[in-house]
């Protein structure tokens, strides 16, 4: 079994140890005699970083434990094989294992703020690249309880609290009302503390003392089965989100010319503009369309015992010339056979219900004509007409088989 030098020193970032398997496969993993590489478990990622031996350096770029207890640090496929019995120096990429510290600690003292004020407990914890989450055993939080988890979990950091490490027996750690013991028991159990708030089984790495957490953001809180689940954000992390945020809300607010805090208000006032335009812009349309529709009801063609309109517009959409094609058949006698090339190009055709004409039928062996797709009732069909250039004769070529 490889002793975990991270175990009870998260700090140490370079080491030396020797090969004591290499296992070739897909990807070559290495098995050290002892490692400060902290594999993927308990919701914290693993470390990457290099295995240096003689003048040369292998990339760790995942690093995983097994059932038997083994660390694995898979090295990258185009590096110089390496051979058990050989001295090798690892290092740890800091910034990588610095910011999981600050997400990991920043975890426990969030999770203790949630069950200290509200006796919440954390179900699980998932570590992202960007944020990371928990769950919360609860069927909700409301946003003021959100921000009362917040300030204590910030005034954590801001006290400077110490966070220790100690192995107790699992007989003692049964004695110090842990919130939950874990599942897989060994003879042995690592308890992680932050002085006078949480005292739990963790295998992570941790920072020494709270204030190098950093700040503690919660960014969002969603619901899931198992309860709510909490995003945040810790340490550096927190402080580019908060950058960001600033440079979002900073941009959003020059496009309004005002404050940032005014963002919301400006937003709403821009919304009820939008919408009172589109009403207006509707009623607009209705009134040329009734126009229009009146013009050509004039001039339409007689063929049979009804009128024929038709006309091709270039400037107008599929959704007006419908409006139009409802506005002409309520005139008597009229069928109406209207195409747009405005994109996505269609036509539309419909009749008045005093004219004896299948639409439905019509617009099917049009479709079929021009090789698009629609549909319809028999008094009024719409259909799509893949190439703007067929729409003008398609409207002729029906127009001429009523005849
Ligand atoms: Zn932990």
């Amino acid at each position: 079994m490889t002793q975990r030098l991270y175990y009870t020193d998260s700090f140490l970032c370079n080491f030396d140890a020797e090969v004591a398997q290499v296992i070739p496969g897909e990807r070559t993993a290495v098995v050290l005699d002892r490692t400060a590489f902290y594999p993927t478990s308990g919701g914290q990622v693993f470390d990457t970083g290099l295995l240096s031996a003689n003048g040369t350096s292998a990339r760790v770029v995942e690093v995983a434990e097994d059932e038997s207890g083994r660390i694995l640090h898979y090295i990258e496929s185009t590096a110089q094989a390496l051979a058990a019995g050989q001295k090798v120096s690892g290092t740890i990429d800091a910034d990588r294992r610095r910011d999981h510290m600050q997400q990991h600690s920043g975890q426990h003292v969030l999770s203790a703020g949630f069950i200290e004020l509200f006796q919440m407990p954390t179900v699980s914890f998932h570590m992202g690249n960007e944020s990371c989450t928990i769950d919360l055993s609860t069927k909700a939080v409301t946003a003021e309880q959100i921000v009362k988890a917040e300030e204590l979990a910030n005034r954590v950091v801001f006290e400077n609290r110490p966070v220790t490490v100690r192995f107790v027996s699992v007989d003692e750690a049964r004695t110090l009302g842990l919130h939950k013991l874990p599942e897989l028991q060994k003879d042995e159990m690592r308890l992680v503390e932050i002085k006078d708030l949480d005292l739990c089984a963790c295998g992570g790495t941790h920072v020494a003392h709270t204030s190098q957490i950093g700040p503690i953001l919660i960014r969002k809180t969603e619901k899931v089965k198992q309860g709510v689940r909490v995003e945040f954000v810790c340490g550096d992390r927190a402080l580019k989100t908060s950058q960001k945020d600033f440079a979002v809300l900073t941009e959003a607010a020059a496009l309004f010319s005002s404050h940032i805090y005014d963002i919301p208000q400006q937003i709403r006032k821009t919304l009820d503009e939008a919408k009172a335009g589109q009403k207006r812009q509707h009623a607009l349309l209705e009134e040329i369309a009734e126009l229009q529709a009146a013009d050509l009801a004039a001039n339409a063609q007689k063929a049979g015992g009804f009128r024929v309109v038709k006309q091709v517009f270039t400037d107008r959409d599929l959704a007006f010339i419908k409006l139009l094609a409802q506005k002409l058949t309520k005139c008597h006698g009229l069928l109406a056979l209207l195409g747009s090339t405005v994109l996505p190009p269609a036509v539309v055709f419909a009749r008045s219900a005093d004219v004896d004409v299948d639409v439905r039928a019509l617009m099917k062996q049009a479709m079929d004509d021009c090789g698009g797709r629609g549909g319809g009732s028999n008094d009024l069909a719409q259909g799509g007409v893949p190439d703007a250039a067929a729409v003008a004769p398609l409207v002729e070529k029906m127009a001429s088989e009523l005849q």
